[in-house]
């Protein structure tokens, strides 16, 4: 059953942003005829229309990004700390409109979208303060009469490519550390979800200088592929798919640009016998099922011991089972909400359908809800052989599936089995098992008794194919400028 929006609730949004590009500090329109329709999920109708953008434009908002370089690295990290204060501040006097903004593109229960504005205003208040105490080795003598001296420089224009799961909060994660560090930047948003993106550039158009963050809407086959083969920028950066971040790093080989790739996870969840199940199974409730399980750390593959296999499936079916599916609109109770477009509900549904044709039982769920809006039942899929479709590619949908394992070695090798390695968690009391589990665990992120719990402070980002560089902490600062040694010989 899903909580549709009683017939008197006002609609989420009255008014939407400017539906341009953002270039060179004002909304302008692309050099080309087509647009794209943003749809939203629930309801399946067109909410708004974004123009597509051209090589033309990409080049257009690079050349702005390139002109407002050196005015922006020249400013001090203060200067640039207080700008990034002053974003947050605007994000966060407005989150109640971007909340909205969020759940009528994404479908998102609105809590969720009121989390991720509270977090993009926590990035950017956590790299303002980053930017004014960053280290590095210390200035010396380590060659006889010379000074070392090591510069933290920008590395320029940054593309950047964001994908449609958290909109804003993704674009937040990379513009906060690229303007920190003295970058200026181009950003796609993903043609699916560009409404908070273009909100937030007419946010802060009067705080920034023309051309320190420019926006360009369209697909990625065209102005996420212009972005990551043009010669001007240093960096492309994204969020998005396995596919994508190949396509994207085959096309910055040519001119060598720096690439930073936040790509799939397929989060294993690793049950020991003396694990505290319960806290287990609400655990996953949520780390399952947040942002309709649209998210790259979702707790989404259970690998349980046998021996406790059975009274952990029975919790967290129970939790399963007591998930609200419906529209923002549906009300605060709502937690699970539809799959952000046609052509992803279909893609959920066919794991789902192939599942099910192989023999592998839903526990509870398992198929798609009646429309209007692109619903999946929540689910556990239980009785998943070892290399079921399943349990090895990312579904990105709410689904967790669940395994068997009889010792600590195969539990490693299977949590390790699969190609991407982005986050993965491990349940137990026992404090030997805790320590070394982790330590064998091929994922960037692993949680001992937790899931999904993420902080500004501490790094976000993959091991394998779910790609490299970090996102969030002094991590990212990092990886968003270059190190300059510069020696000095002071022996003459
Ligand atoms: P996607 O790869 O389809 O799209 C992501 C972005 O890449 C979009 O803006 C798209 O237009 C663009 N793109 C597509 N092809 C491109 C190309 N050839 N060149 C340049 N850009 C291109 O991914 P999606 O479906 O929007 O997002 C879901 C994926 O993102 C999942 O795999 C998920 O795990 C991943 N994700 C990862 C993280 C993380 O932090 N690791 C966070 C969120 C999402």
């Amino acid at each position: 059953m899903i909580r549709r929006a009683a017939a008197d609730a006002p609609p989420l949004v009255t008014g939407f942003p400017a539906a341009r590009h953002f270039i060179d500090g004002v909304f302008v329109e692309g050099s080309g005829e087509g647009v794209i329709e943003v749809v939203d999920p629930c309801t399946e109708e067109v909410v708004a229309v974004v123009p597509e953008g051209t090589v033309e434009d990409v080049d257009r908002a690079v050349a702005a990004a390139v002109a407002a370089r050196s005015g922006w690295a020249g400013q001090l990290p203060r200067q640039r700390s207080e700008l990034l204060h002053s974003i947050a501040d605007r994000l966060a006097e407005n989150a109640d409109e971007l909340s909205r903004l969020e759940s009528a593109d994404t479908g998102k229960p609105l809590p969720v979208s009121a989390d991720d504005v509270a977090q993009a205003v926590d990035t950017f208040r956590f790299m303002a303060g980053a930017v004014r105490a960053t280290t590095s080795l210390a200035a010396g003598e380590y060659a006889q009469d010379h000074l070392s001296v090591i510069l933290r420089e920008p590395l320029g224009v940054i593309g950047v490519v964001t994908p449609w799961n958290y909109p804003l909060l993704m674009a937040a994660w990379k513009i906060a550390p690229i303007l920190a560090a003295g970058n200026t930047l181009v950003l796609k948003p993903s043609e699916q979800t560009p409404l908070t993106t273009l909100k937030l550039a007419e946010l802060v158009a009067d705080l920034l200088p023309p051309g320190v963050l420019n926006v360009v809407n369209g697909y990625g086959a065209v102005v996420g592929a212009r972005l990551a083969e043009h010669p001007d920028l240093g960096m492309i950066a994204l969020t998005g798919s396995v596919a994508s971040g190949r396509a994207v790093a085959r096309a910055a080989a040519e001119s060598l640009k720096r690439v930073h790739l936040e790509l799939g996870g397929k989060a294993p969840v690793l049950v020991f016998p003396d694990a505290d199940l319960g806290a287990a199974a609400a655990a996953l409730r949520v780390a399952g099922f947040w942002n309709s399980g649209q998210e790259c750390g979702a707790a989404c593959r259970v690998l349980v011991h046998e021996s406790v296999a059975g009274e952990f499936v029975e919790r967290l079916v129970g939790e399963v089972r007591e998930l609200v599916v419906g529209e923002p609109r549906g009300g605060d109770g709502v937690e699970v909400g539809p799959m952000v477009s046609r052509a992803h509900f279909e893609r959920v549904a066919g794991y789902l359908e192939r599942a099910r044709k192989d023999g592998v039982r839903a526990a509870v769920g398992g198929e798609p809800l009646d429309g209007p809006g692109y619903f999946i039942a929540p689910t556990v899929l239980v009785d998943v052989p070892e290399g079921a479709e399943v349990a090895r590619e990312e579904i990105f949908g709410p689904v967790i599936t669940v395994e068997t394992f009889t010792d600590e070695d195969e539990a490693v090798r299977r949590a390790n089995s699969v190609s991407l390695g982005l986050s993965a968690s491990v349940w137990t009391e026992n404090a030997r098992l805790a320590q070394s589990v982790p330590s064998r665990l091929d994922f960037g992120t692993v949680w001992v008794n937790s899931h999904l719990v993420l902080a500004s402070e501490v790094p976000w980002g993959g091991f394998k194919g779910s790609g490299y560089g970090r996102d969030l902490s002094l991590y990212a600062l990092d990886d968003f400028s270059r190190t300059k040694h510069v020696m000095h010989n002071r022996g003459r």
